[in-house]
């Protein structure tokens, strides 16, 4: 049996998810098997049989279209494609699943969630096609990236996989079950050494969603105390709420003698005390504050993402927020913004009433994302339209005039980096954003 697998580049990292499934197939399961990378110079080399498998992960939007030149490469290549095409990654939660394997009839099974346990059925018990959750199968167990395997970019890192013991922001979506086995500071710091020591990897990206500090200071203790600040590791770490306890990592911190944690995300989302507390985010604005002075002085930078267009905020309420971004400007890296996007899953739903939000009949496609600007299929994402009452407006605002109300922040900061086709807005609003932001603006 052959497995191929593309490394499709997502921006300028290489999507490297194919080689840690790869990796715990080779470690948890008796199949044997082959691996192949496939590009499109040597698909034609591609041993078209029933026995064989391609797996494909995209983990967003933007890089969608290079995911889908692949399957046309491969529709052309071979008319009929008779290797049984596993796909998934993250942007499998958001897409209609129906519609994909409509547009996309050679793809024989999705993935929805973490794959390792799911790709292992899927090729052990010769599954038939369908769609596949990952909350359905056994827990991941542990495991290590391989040799044959091993990543050219950044190790990712978890302590307790990407769930949030928080899990209460009204905007959020949250998971349920948490996939990966629960590490411990030693767990992962083991790791970590192996990965130094195997492959000279320097680089590590922590995923959870929600860290303790005190876990985080515990971890780079048992590095220090093993002698590898002297391999100047660098962390990268998401997760960590501004109101965690950052002084327990003060002491790691202080001896540590170059920056080891080179970024942390912060979820900022709006920085203004009645919108936290109307959201449920559960942190407070002088939390922010602290956070986002404490890491600076070891040379870590802030990335802050912020959560624009949320219902219900009033030009008051932005005013707040842009001068709390004056004042941190210096303290900030970089701006992640998002722009609220309304689904049936999200806790707000149940409130619809409340923040006067009014569904439309219109569910966004990949071709809304992509302005129609590639030849992609109109396949349905998880996000519905809606107008919601603004107060300054005086009337029920569309995403697009809403938008407009955040104009001056794209205009004064360009910090900001994100770009705004992930809004799902309409032409004229972007017309007028490319024009005063061309930059943030892809193909
Ligand atoms: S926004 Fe962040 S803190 Fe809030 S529930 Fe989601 S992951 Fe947790």
């Amino acid at each position: 049996m052959k497995i191929y697998y593309p490394i499709i580049y997502e921006g300028k990292r290489p999507n490297e998810n194919p080689l840690y499934l790869l990796s715990y197939l080779r470690s948890h399961s008796d199949i044997a098997f082959s691996t192949h990378t496939l590009t499109p110079q040597n698909m034609s080399e591609l041993e078209n049989s029933e026995d064989n498998y391609i797996l494909l992960s995209v983990t967003s939007l933007s890089p969608f279209y290079k995911f889908h030149h692949l399957l046309m490469m491969l529709r052309k290549t071979f008319r009929h494609i008779k290797c049984k095409i596993i796909v998934g990654g993250a942007v499998f939660y958001i897409l209609n699943h129906q519609d994909v394997l409509k547009h996309y009839p050679e793809i024989t099974h999705i993935c929805v969630g973490k794959g390792e346990e799911v790709l292992k059925a899927i090729i052990e018990k010769n599954l038939p096609r369908g769609v596949y959750s990952a909350q359905n199968f056994d827990r991941v167990q542990k495991y290590l990236l391989i040799p044959e395997f091993a990543v050219k970019d950044v190790v990712m890192l978890t302590f307790r996989d990407s769930r949030c013991s928080w899990g209460k922001c009204l905007f959020c979506h949250h998971q349920t079950r948490c996939m990966y086995p629960n590490k411990n500071a030693a767990d992962v710091a083991h790791e970590v050494m192996h990965y130094i020591d195997a492959f000279g990897t320097r680089y590590f990206y922590f995923f959870d969603n929600h860290m303790e500090p005190e876990t985080l200071a515990e971890f780079l203790e048992i590095l220090f105390h093993r002698g590898y600040a002297k391999f100047h590791p660098q962390f990268y770490v998401f997760g960590i709420r501004v109101d965690g306890n950052l002084k327990a990592l003060n002491p790691i911190l202080q001896k540590w003698p170059k920056a080891t944690i080179d970024g942390i995300a912060w979820g900022v989302e709006f920085y203004d005390q009645e919108i936290l507390d109307r959201f449920k985010k559960g942190t407070s604005l002088a939390q922010i504050d602290t956070a986002l002075d404490f890491f600076p002085k070891y040379g870590t930078v802030n990335d802050v993402y912020i959560l624009l267009g949320l219902p219900t905020i009033t030009q008051k309420n932005i005013a707040h927020h842009e001068r709390f971004i004056e004042k941190q400007y210096n303290n900030i890296f970089r701006l992640m913004t998002s722009f609220f996007l309304f689904n049936d899953g999200l806790k707000i739903s149940e409130h619809s009433d409340e923040f006067k939000i009014n569904k439309l009949d219109y569910q966004f496609t990949l071709q809304d994302f992509f302005m129609y600007a590639v030849d992609i299929p109109p396949i349905r994402t998880v996000y519905t339209d809606f107008t919601s009452w603004d107060e300054d407006l005086q009337k029920y605002a569309s995403r697009g005039e809403t938008f407009l109300k955040y104009l001056s922040l794209y205009q004064k900061f360009n910090k900001i980096g994100t770009c705004p086709r992930l809004s799902f807005l309409d032409e004229k609003t972007h017309t007028i954003l490319k024009k005063i932001r061309p930059d943030l603006y892809f193909g």
